[in-house]
């Protein structure tokens, strides 16, 4: 950056503010101080600062191509090359593993399965820790950083815990997880041990975790790293600004993510919400949310919405109906209380997208199709691809429209799934109050063949599958 760019940065990062999402209250909050609702009104709470980024679409090209081939530890990370976009100063010590940067990649199979001309993914599974957690968690673990916290908190359903504690090791700070006991991947289990993070097995839900998180938040001496914290979404948003670029800043008609908390999705809609401001696009991509069956309290309240009315800002529902006891095998998205479903609602009703849900078997099928473009993610990733189907029959994606998912977890994330599926032998098990155990088919099966091991019995299994 010039030393004239960098001083007009610093200045954005000075005159920023926390700002309260409700409408009637509007309250604005110092970037230090230390709050994840909102104090007058419990309000969500949001970054708004003058964006200064300057230039026009080629010129954030050039930079981009810049700053990606430089060597500087800052300039190659996914979030902080983008920095002129951020609430933080200059001179901020970052705490960085190399996030973003991940790759779109199209995916043939899974388009024609969908019944669109073409689909392009991108693979948030492929940051360090396996999850699109890490751009949000670079920026989380800085503020905790500037702070001056010692100990940072999570609840998470996995892919938060390991993320969390791979930066707070990066940045010398206690990591302290509270993950609902039996309901976690081994995989991402692994992750938060390896990582040296305080790992407190608690007998409840995600959402009893949430609960004794907030209480935890204050402690002085303790920061939140959920998706509640909103500097999460700061970095999260440049996912965004990534998707443009990749683009070639042709504005995509449709983009779709899985809904769990909901931090994603707000933070999508926030960063391109902020490139039409900076008149760096010209209009907004749809975004639509999937959640899964069994936990989705947003896609619930969005078919009660009177779609004939104009959205706007002050016809959000006060409230939303939580689900006591979620039922999904995408444990990533096992969530019955989302935090940010009002930020993520008002970001799809000003796109004009939806909040939909997909089924168990619909998840499956549609993640075995992902496997089989070589390109792989955790199953809530595929909620995703399994939404763009059922939005492709219902006529809100159009066959010809240009439509991206997002996909948030690496395949490895839970590969008990992806052997009980091929094998023919998963099944969602019965729920605390109601629902049997539910047998999901292995339509698209692949398992493994026993065979002699001799060059015959080989050959002729090859020519079977043929
Ligand atoms: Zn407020």
């Amino acid at each position: 950056m010039t030393e004239k760019g960098a001083k007009t940065a610093e200045k954005a990062a000075e005159t920023a503010v926390q700002r309260c999402i409700e409408p009637a209250c509007a309250g604005t909050f110092g970037l230090r101080e230390r709050i994840y609702v909102c104090p007058r009104c419990g309000g969500s709470i949001e970054l708004d600062g003058p964006l200064t980024a300057r230039g026009d679409a080629p010129h954030w090209g050039h930079l981009g191509k810049r700053r990606r081939a430089s060597p500087g530890a800052r300039d190659r990370s996914g979030v902080w090359r983008f920095r002129e976009m951020l609430p933080f100063a200059d001179q901020t010590p970052f705490v960085t593993l190399r996030e973003g940067n991940t790759p779109l990649y199209d995916a043939p199979r899974s388009a024609h399965y969908c019944g669109l001309a073409a689909l392009r993914l991108k693979h948030q599974g492929m940051n360090p820790t396996g999850s699109f957690k890490d751009t949000g968690m670079s920026a989380a673990v800085t503020q905790a950083v500037v702070l001056g916290a010692r100990t940072v908190v999570c609840a998470s359903t996995g892919n938060t815990a390991a993320s969390l504690a791979a930066y707070a090791a990066r940045a010398g700070l206690t990591a302290a997880i509270l993950l609902p006991r039996g309901q976690i991947s081994a995989a991402k289990l692994a992750q938060s041990m390896d990582y040296g993070a305080l790992v407190c097995e608690i007998d409840g839900n995600f959402d009893d975790g949430m609960r004794l998180i907030q209480e935890l938040g204050e402690d002085p001496a303790i920061y939140v790293a959920n998706s509640i914290n909103p500097f999460r979404i700061e970095g999260q948003k440049t996912v965004a600004f990534e998707i443009m670029e990749q683009c070639g800043w042709e504005v995509p008609d449709h983009v779709v993510v899985p809904g769990g908390n909901m931090g994603n999705s707000t933070a999508l809609g926030k960063g391109f919400q902020e490139l039409l401001d900076l008149g760096l696009i010209s209009r907004l991509p749809k975004l639509s949310v999937v959640q899964a069956e069994g936990s989705a309290p947003v896609a619930r309240l969005f078919a009660t919405l009177d779609s004939s009315r104009p959205p706007g800002d002050n016809s959000l529902p006060a409230t939303m109906a939580p689900v006591s006891s979620p039922r999904t095998l995408a444990t990533a998205i096992k969530i019955g209380a989302p935090v940010s479903w009002k930020k993520a609602l008002r970001a799809v009703l000003r796109s004009g997208g939806k909040v939909i849900a997909v089924s168990e078997q619909e998840i499956a099928d549609a993640k075995a199709m992902i496997g089989r473009d070589g390109i792989g993610c955790e199953p809530a990733s595929a909620t995703t691809v399994a939404g763009m189907k059922k939005l492709v029959a219902s006529g809100h994606i159009a066959r010809e429209e240009s439509a991206i998912g997002v996909l948030t977890g690496h395949v490895l994330k839970d590969p008990d799934y992806i052997s009980h599926y091929h094998r023919g032998t998963l099944s969602l098990d019965a729920g605390a109050n109601d629902g049997a155990a539910q047998p999901i088919a292995g339509t698209f099966r692949n398992a493994p063949e026993r065979v002699a091991a001799t060059r015959a019995a080989i050959l002729e299994i090859l020519e079977r599958r043929r």
